[in-house]
């Protein structure tokens, strides 16, 4: 996996984050939001988030 220089993230419980850098591996990645009328970065997510199960986090 390389990083994407296009996609800054610093969540390292992801298995796709670098962790060494805070970038994502992904070539693109699914945004959406759990609320019904988003107002504020808080109120989105990144989909394509996946628990890493390496133990690290
Ligand atoms: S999939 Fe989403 S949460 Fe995971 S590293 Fe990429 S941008 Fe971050």
């Amino acid at each position: 996996m390389e990083k994407n220089e296009n996609i800054r993230c610093t969540v390292d419980q992801c298995r796709f984050n670098m962790q060494s850098e805070p970038f994502c591996g992904l070539d693109c990645i699914r945004v959406g939001t759990h609320e019904s009328d988003p107002s504020d970065p808080r109120c989105v997510d990144c989909n394509s988030f996946e628990k890493r199960s390496d133990g690290i986090a």
